[in-house]
């Protein structure tokens, strides 16, 4: 496959004022991408850390999805929700088998799965726990942007946005089992958390705290939903971020990763929880078959017998380098798991300027590369490459890395 370098064009040029201004953005158009690497319209290159928001499990144009992309396209798109299509029952079928929660509906994106969780929640309250409707879910947790995930979120920021909110999400405290205890009431039927919450600036629930919450779900009868749209699909070295404790949801959630660069989701339960009744819920797009070919291109990478240990290994490896730069600062070892991963800087409000510095470096005649980090909290860095990044792309990151907070 030869890539033709798409011409230089200057930042300027570009009529970026087209696009709603929902983000801060660098003064980049990111054009092409390989791998680990970003190109951008002015001939610049990147070590993309960021990848998609820790979506492209394979890194930027993977041959693998590409080709399943351009085969299914040539082949069926879309049915329509209406109708079965093949690729959306093989998903489904896969993601059972991988999961044990036997039964999936496939959404187009993570919110819209977690949309799909509250839902299948509710619908059991209103079926079998006397209307039942609460979903206990935590501060500075993160499900998504639409009105009812966003009011499910405990980010910072959210509370007063786009009033008023979806009722019915108490927020308890991560890792505090009294907090979840004192919220259960008749009216609670599920609890509804992140295995690793991300855009907290990743944050670990404990494992006695995930069995602790199984125990809690089991004696009240609620439903144990977990949110693996960012720690779901390899991310955390594992297939599932629960993969190392060994709790399990009755319902899960998947985004991100599971497309590695398509936007498709999926939620996934327990038969015994599946009671959607025909009409209750869809969608125009859920399930087409092309992204379900993404999917099960990234599935194939992912299953394959040295994918998970070859993530384990970078991540020994990205972890043991935050570490040494972390002790010479004299600041907290890294936390996360897998490729996901934060390290805390010395100084409050540092994170932008460190990622702002790493992404400057990168020349215009590409001789030097910027290194793309998410600055996730004002005093943290939070690392999630590619799944396949190479030894020595990490070794690269964490030497100029290294520089950079010299
Ligand atoms: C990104 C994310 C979402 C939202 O997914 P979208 O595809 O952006 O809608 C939900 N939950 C978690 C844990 C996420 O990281």
């Amino acid at each position: 496959m030869t890539l033709i370098a798409p011409a230089i064009r200057p930042f300027s040029d570009y009529p970026v004022d087209a696009l709603m201004a929902v983000a801060q953005r660098p003064e980049a158009v990111f054009t092409r991408g390989q791998g680990s690497w970003l190109w951008d319209s002015e001939g610049r290159n990147y070590l993309d850390l960021v990848q998609g928001w820790a979506v492209n499990t394979l890194g930027h144009a993977p041959r693998a999805i590409a080709a399943a992309l351009s085969a299914q396209a040539g082949r069926l798109m879309q049915a329509g929700p209406g109708f079965f299509n093949d690729r959306a029952i093989e998903l489904a079928a896969r993601l059972a088998a991988l999961s044990g929660l036997e039964r999936s509906f496939i959404t187009n994106s993570g919110a819209e799965a977690n949309e799909g969780a509250i839902k299948l929640a509710r619908k059991f309250g209103q079926v079998h726990r006397g209307g039942a409707h609460e979903i206990i879910t935590f501060a500075h947790s993160f499900h998504g942007r639409t009105l009812a995930t966003m009011s499910a979120s405990g980010k910072p920021g959210f509370d007063a946005l786009f009033e008023p909110k979806v009722q019915g999400f108490p927020k308890a405290r991560l890792n505090d089992l009294a907090s979840v205890e004192a919220l259960v009431t008749p009216q609670t039927v599920a609890v509804m958390l992140e295995p690793i919450q991300g855009e907290a600036g990743v944050i670990e629930a404990t494992p006695e705290f995930l069995m602790g919450l199984r125990a809690l779900c089991n004696a009240h009868g609620l439903l144990l939903i977990f949110d693996e749209v960012q720690t779901g699909i390899g991310r955390t070295g594992g297939l599932w971020g629960h993969s190392a404790v060994g709790v399990k949801p009755d319902i899960m959630t998947l985004g991100k990763g599971l497309g590695g660069g398509v936007p498709v989701g999926a939620v996934l339960a327990r038969e015994a929880v599946c009671c959607f009744a025909p009409g209750d819920q869809g969608g125009t797009y859920n399930g087409n078959a092309l992204v379900c070919a993404a999917a099960l291109a990234v599935l194939d990478a992912v299953t394959a017998p040295d994918f998970l240990p070859q993530v384990q290994a970078r991540s020994a490896q990205l972890r043991a380098g935050l570490d040494r730069i972390a002790a010479r600062l004299g600041m907290p070892p890294t936390e996360g798991r897998g490729l996901l991963l934060a390290l805390q800087l010395p100084r409050p409000d540092q994170a932008t300027q460190v990622a702002e510095a790493l992404q400057q470096r990168a020349r215009r005649d590409g001789t030097e590369p910027g290194v793309l980090v998410n600055p996730v909290r004002p005093q943290r860095l939070r690392f999630m490459p590619a799944l396949n990044i190479t030894e020595s792309e990490v070794a690269l990151a964490l030497a100029v890395l290294n520089d950079a907070l010299s």
